[in-house]
């Protein structure tokens, strides 16, 4: 299947580890030159330097904290330079809370919404013009099963991932006329770096391995009974950047193993 991504500009917020490195990976085995913008500069340089030593297409690596006004503007201003813009923006910076509502401070509510809201705000307002000039492009959001099935213990997560969404929705109708297609990736659970590091953690000490521990995970809320690599989540985000999927605007896609309980 020709997805027709050969020398598209791809800039992938949270493009160093995880689930973003490997959309960054499945964008250029595709023929993409690939963003990857993190705030650990040296992390997003090795993930860049890998992506294009595979793939063979160009990469840039940018330091910057995208949840400030001022890491959008370099990230943007660092893409212009480089590539004249860019024709695919992946929002997928983000990470888990932990707290009650009761207990957790305004800063903390602050600091989720920045980066989980304002980001994909800032950059969908600073990349879009540039989209448009180049005849339209893609935007996605990457944010969480949580943001329509919430987890009881991250109150902050799941309510700025469910504002993420109405964000995306909204400005899906206002750029469709500008052939920028814009959609939301509501993954469930993903196996990256970070749940083992936190599987590891919780385990040390005990009779149990971290993957007794993923595997329980998995048992109590995943019908298909196993987390989901990041390569064959990146997959469906590589799809929906693709000309094969030019329908598809304005929704909502889960990739969950069947996490959501709901129809709707
Ligand atoms: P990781 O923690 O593995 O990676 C997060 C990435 O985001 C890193 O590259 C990190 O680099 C970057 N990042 C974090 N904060 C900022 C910031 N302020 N500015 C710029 N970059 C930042 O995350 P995952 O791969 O697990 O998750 C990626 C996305 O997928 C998140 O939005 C998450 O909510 C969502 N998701 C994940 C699930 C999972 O099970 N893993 C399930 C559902 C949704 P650095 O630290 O250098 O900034």
């Amino acid at each position: 299947m020709d997805l027709g991504l050969t020398d598209k500009v791809a800039v992938i917020t949270g493009g160093s580890i995880g689930i973003g490195l490997a959309i960054a990976h499945g964008l250029a085995a595709e023929g993409a030159h690939v963003v990857v913008a993190a705030r650990n500069l040296e992390r997003a340089k090795e993930a860049a330097d890998e992506v294009a030593a595979k793939h063979g297409t160009r990469t840039l690596a940018v330091g910057a904290d995208v949840a400030t006004a001022d890491g959008c503007a370099q990230l943007i201003a660092q893409v212009e330079q480089a590539f004249g813009g860019a024709d695919i923006l992946i929002n997928n910076a983000g990470t888990g809370s932990n707290e009650t509502i009761l207990e957790a401070p305004d800063e903390k509510w602050q600091y989720y919404w920045d980066l989980h809201v304002m980001a994909a705000v800032r950059l969908g307002r600073g990349m879009a013009p540039a989209m448009i000039k180049r005849g339209g492009g893609v935007i996605l959001h990457n944010a969480s099963i949580c943001a329509t099935q919430p987890l009881w213990y991250e109150p902050i997560y799941n309510t700025t991932k469910s504002a993420l969404l109405m964000f995306s929705k909204t400005l899906a109708n206002e750029l469709i006329p500008h052939n920028i297609r814009v959609n939301t990736v509501n993954l469930g659970l993903t196996l990256t770096p970070d749940w083992v590091k936190t599987a590891t953690q919780l385990t040390e000490g005990t009779d149990k391995t971290w993957k007794d521990y993923i595997q329980g995970v998995a048992d109590e809320w995943a019908p298909i009974k196993r987390f989901a690599s990041p390569e064959e989540v990146a997959d469906f985000f590589v799809f929906l950047c693709s000309k094969r999927a030019t329908y598809s605007v304005g929704s909502t896609y889960y990739v969950d193993g069947g996490m959501m309980k709901s129809i709707v």
